[in-house]
């Protein structure tokens, strides 16, 4: 593929490929195997921009190279592109032979651009998922299918929108190229844009092939890298993990709050970060069940909705095990104790936020647990449920609370609502904020639109007949899910029969 010169910035992307910096063994170098007759699926402008890049460009060139790049058939000018070794737990078992498997790193990319504030922009690392077989690739084919494509690419952007820490997704193009998994599949590319694509499995390999130098130097690079302020505490590597604990301690918490289920938290998809990188057999709660489990592999629940938390914490002390080799467990284990309270109170401000409550009372885990659990058993829509919330009418008197009917009627046994609601009433009654402000404020914790199986399933089903429009359309929707949007009033529709409680594949 040849490309002509002008390219408006992709060629001259700044590269500061500090990864491919450390020693040969800590990856292995390679071109991607590019997919042939890409197309453009979708490409979000909000990720262009942190690239420095512009979206409004009208130029055929540009987005050819841009399109080129996406899916694997193109390099500006210091990428270089390499598969990371890296090991980890799935599904509680030590797997010695992971690594980027089917993903690239192409390149670390260093915006010219400054932010207002005079901070420096960050490196973004962009990694191309489906680029072909690596050494760690095992059986697999190295390839990424359009339906997982399109699924990571949306759940990065509802993540983004949502502002519960992600890794982002800068486009989804499909290819020509069959890919086979249960049937005949078209082969499709993201480009993931983050911070880092440390995992804690990054650790593990090396502990686990008791490989201290190459422990050491991979923790003194992350250090430098991403958090230098940890290089001046007194513990550095303590001090490392005292944030890797709360960042992840506080992703647990977003997660639960807005009812969302990963399906596959193995510490390979864990980022150091407090992020994941891994949206496959993902589920936002439609009607709440604590215990869903989403991901049809996981055959006893491991990683059921309400799991997450103890996973979360799970996982830190896998990541806190490979740490061992260089200081005390008393001081990591006590740090892994904090996990807790860190998670509970993230949990309990988010929840405060959803329910509208600004002051911290004595009372509020106990509503919040009872508002759970009549959820639950009535099977009511977890989003829709809190955005309706926002509506409530406060003013009633005693009984008259039921009069909240629009709220109520999504319970089948009404009264366990009329009792709750009571005990909202006079707990709002201890808030200084009257209705329509909190109404307000409720509808910015609450959102209206969230990536719901079912709608992912449609925008699938449609991209793989060549319409693209729902993807679009979704990714616009996703990135202000908190506004009202009466165009895409349908997008917040309830799932239909098929689309409840979906259980998905991992052979993505
Ligand atoms: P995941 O389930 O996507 O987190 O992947 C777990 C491991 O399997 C990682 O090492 C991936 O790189 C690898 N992997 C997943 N799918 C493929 C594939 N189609 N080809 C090669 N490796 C894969
Ligand atoms: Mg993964």
């Amino acid at each position: 593929m040849s490309i002509a010169k002008n390219k408006d910035g992709i060629e001259s992307l700044n590269c500061d490929n500090h990864y491919a910096r450390l020693p040969a063994h800590f990856y292995n170098k390679q071109m991607p195997d590019g997919i042939s007759d890409p197309k453009m699926v979708s490409l979000n402008p909000q990720v262009l921009a942190l690239l420095g890049l512009d979206s409004e460009v009208n130029s055929d060139v540009y987005s050819d190279a841009l399109l080129q790049l996406c899916s694997g058939n193109y390099l500006p000018a210091g990428f270089e592109p390499l598969a990371m070794k890296y090991t980890g737990h799935q599904f509680g078992h030590y797997n010695p032979d992971l690594g980027d498997g089917r993903g690239l790193l192409l390149a670390q990319v260093k915006p010219a651009s400054v932010d207002t504030d005079g901070a420096d922009s960050p490196t973004w690392d962009l990694h191309l998922k489906g680029a072909g077989r690596t050494p760690y690739s095992r059986q697999g084919d190295g390839r990424a299918v359009l339906r997982s494509s399109i699924r990571e690419y949306l759940c990065s952007a509802a993540m983004q929108g949502l502002g519960i820490p992600t890794t982002q997704a800068l486009s989804v193009v499909v290819g020509s190229d069959a890919v086979m998994r249960e049937q005949v599949e078209q082969a499709a590319m993201v480009v993931r844009v983050a911070e880092s694509h440390v995992r804690f499995g990054h650790f593990e390999h090396f502990y686990y092939t008791q490989r201290l130098d190459d422990l050491k130097l991979m923790l003194d690079y992350t250090l430098t890298q991403h958090f230098p302020d940890a290089l001046t505490a007194e513990v550095p590597y303590l001090a490392f993990y005292k944030q890797v604990v709360t960042t992840t301690a506080e992703l647990m918490a977003h997660w639960q709050a807005v009812g969302f289920v990963h399906g596959v938290m193995n510490t390979d998809n864990m980022s150091i970060l407090g992020q994941t990188f891994d949206y496959g057999p993902f589920a936002f709660q439609d009607n709440f069940d604590p215990a869903y489990v989403c991901n049809h592999t996981d055959y006893s629940g491991r990683y059921a909705f309400n799991q997450q938390p103890q996973v979360g914490y799970w996982n830190l002390m896998a990541l806190g095990r490979s740490l061992t080799p260089f200081m005390d467990i008393a001081p990591l284990n006590e740090t892994l104790q904090t996990y807790d309270d860190i998670f509970l109170a993230k949990l309990r401000q988010l929840m405060r936020a959803k329910l509208g409550l600004q002051q911290v009372q004595d009372g509020d885990g106990e509503l919040i647990k009872n508002l759970l659990e009549i959820l639950a058993s009535n099977e009511v829509d977890y989003t829709h449920f809190f955005r309706l919330l926002s509506g409530f009418d406060s003013t009633l008197d005693g009984a008259e609370v039921a009069l909240n009917s629009a709220i109520r009627d999504q319970f089948i046994d009404r009264e366990v609502f009329d009792a709750w609601a009571v005990q909202y009433q006079q707990r709002l009654a201890l808030e200084s904020s009257v209705d329509d402000d909190r109404k307000v404020q409720m509808n910015r914790a609450n959102p209206k639109f969230i990536l719901r199986n079912y709608l992912a399933q449609q925008a699938i089903e449609q991209a793989a007949d060549y319409d693209y429009s729902l993807v679009n359309e979704l990714l616009n929707v996703f990135a202000n899910p908190f506004d009202e949007h009466s165009e895409f009033e349908a997008l917040a529709a309830l799932p239909p029969e098929w689309g409840r409680k979906m259980v998905l594949s991992c052979s993505s």
